[in-house]
């Protein structure tokens, strides 16, 4: 049992003005695993003051400077990799091979990712005999998810040190073991104080509050469509610039004479990673007509194989992270079932033979649908969980036709056994990012999706002059 009693501001750890507790949930086990103060908007007040006070002298940190502090804590993020995952999983449940792969190098990897960006960018340049600076836009609020709860943090916040902005983080209250651990490593690297704050606490009582203040300048808010477009909206008042990463629906293209068993595999792993709490999953599974029964039992048998339980023994699959996402997908897996999708496998329920002591966690059963069309409620909106969705096409043009049918567009995947033909068919995706043949993604490439997907880019290069301000200056030199 942990108890986080503390938010970060102005380099100290502070009660909140009126502290008030919620209690954090294994999903594993469904028992307490801690509990977790929630912040007002007088402490959201107190950590723009000092973020707002902080960024006079950041402001003005060399390049070499912010290397500086991200090597820090990009350091302290390898020493302290194992407390990490440990935290990861208490958070959502991911298991231990998943941690091994993901949520601990890939937090390290963004931080890397972060100062490799740094280090290209020309902060200083001329156009003809006026001289362009690219400078820190402020005040960044940024505001994260619970599914990549180590990733996004380091995503966003290094980022925002690269650009030279100081930060009030306002991680997902799911997210809080790893946030705390995050706010840890950058109380120790010696950050000036103000530089980074954290406030702890529900979003809908203290994201208007954040996102509305006058001093924030930049918002970085990764989440869900609705809360993105209110966020939007409050931004719009005070003229903020915002980075939106919202949700997806992402196709999954099998092209014709792709090897089936493999390819299937790729499928199932693309959605149902994470217990398929991605905002990239690939859950529109789109198959020629012709081998679409073949396919399907094909991912049959890859689901058959994934075991669901522990995630701190040899799970494939953990729980979804709450109670409340699980009743969520039972009904969008209900719903294929209403409205006529095969069921193929999985279903409605937990899995049966749970080990015991996680007969309480939040379980699902990873789930396929045969024979489903694009108008359904699962092929239309995100489950946010291990259900993938397969539509049967006719011919590649209807493929293409069907992944932009979507109100969103986040990323894409293409399979087949010509690259080329497949790197024809991901270019004519409107999405952000395509995974062809393959399912890695470089973290310094951009990251960001077109539609309701989102505004804005994050990762890299992209991801730092999001939070930059371009100035020219005009002069006789
Ligand atoms: P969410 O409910 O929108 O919450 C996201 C964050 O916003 C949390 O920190 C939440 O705080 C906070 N929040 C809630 N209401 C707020 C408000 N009125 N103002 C400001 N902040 C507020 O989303 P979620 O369920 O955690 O995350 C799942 C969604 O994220 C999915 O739609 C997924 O696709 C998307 N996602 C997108 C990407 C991407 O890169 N595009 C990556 C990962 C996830 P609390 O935790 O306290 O509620
Ligand atoms: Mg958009």
């Amino acid at each position: 049992m942990k108890t986080y009693d503390k938010i970060y501001i102005n380099g100290e750890w502070v009660s909140p003005v009126t502290p008030d507790f919620v209690n954090l949930i294994n999903p594993a086990t469904g028992k307490v695993s801690g509990k977790v103060v929630r912040a007002n908007e007088k402490d959201v007040s107190l950590a723009v003051k000092a973020a707002k006070e902080a960024f006079k002298n950041f402001s003005n940190a060399t390049k070499e400077e912010r290397i500086a502090y991200l090597r820090a804590f990009a350091n302290e993020y390898q020493k302290q990799m194992e407390e990490v995952k440990q935290a990861v999983t208490m958070d959502i449940g991911s298991p231990k091979s998943f941690n091994e792969m993901l949520h601990g190098p890939g937090g390290l990897a963004a931080i890397n990712s972060s100062i490799e960006a740094l280090e290209e960018i020309e902060l200083e340049t001329k156009h003809g005999k006026t001289l362009i600076i690219r400078e820190p836009i402020g005040v960044a609020a940024l505001i994260a998810a619970w599914n990549w709860p180590s990733m996004m943090i380091t995503v966003k916040v290094s980022a925002a040190l690269a650009a030279g902005c100081t930060i009030v983080l306002k991680p997902a209250e799911l997210g809080t073991h790893t946030a705390v651990k995050m706010a840890e490593m950058l109380d120790t690297i010696n950050l000036p104080k103000g530089v980074f704050n954290m406030v702890l606490g529900s979003g809908s009582k203290i994201g208007n509050a954040l996102t509305q203040h006058p001093d924030v300048d930049f918002v970085s808010f990764t989440g869900s469509e609705g809360v993105g477009i209110q966020i939007a909206e409050n931004a719009a008042d005070t003229v903020k610039k915002l980075g939106l990463e919202l949700g997806g629906k992402s196709a999954f293209i099998v092209l014709p004479d792709s090897d089936i068993s493999q390819v299937a595999q790729m499928a199932v792993m693309a959605v149902m990673l994470n217990s398929g709490q991605m905002c990239a999953a690939a859950s529109r599974t789109l198959v020629p007509a012709s081998i679409h029964d073949e396919f399907v039992q094909a991912m049959k048998t890859a689901v058959n194989h994934l075991k669901v339980g522990d995630p701190f023994g040899d799970a494939d699959i953990g729980p979804v992270v709450s109670q409340k996402q699980w009743e969520t997908i039972q009904y969008y897996i209900q719903s294929g079932i209403d409205e006529g999708a095969d069921l193929v496998v999985g279903g409605t329920g937990k899995p049966e033979n749970l080990p015991e002591g996680f007969e309480q966690g939040t379980y699902i059963k990873p789930t396929v649908f045969g024979n489903a069309n694009n108008q359904m409620k699962i092929a239309r909106e995100e489950i946010f969980g291990p259900v993938a969705t397969v539509i049967p096409y006719k011919t590649v043009d209807d493929a293409i036709e069907i992944a932009n049918d979507s109100p969103y567009g986040l990323s894409g995947y293409v399979f087949g056994p010509n690259n080329q033909e497949a790197l024809d068919v991901a270019k004519q995706l409107r999405t952000g990012f395509v995974f062809v043949n393959q399912l890695e993604m470089d973290p310094g490439a951009p990251w960001g999706g077109y539609k309701t997907s989102g505004i804005g880019r994050e990762n890299g290069i992209w991801g730092i002059e999001e939070m930059l301000e371009i100035k020219a200056i005009s002069s006789n030199e």
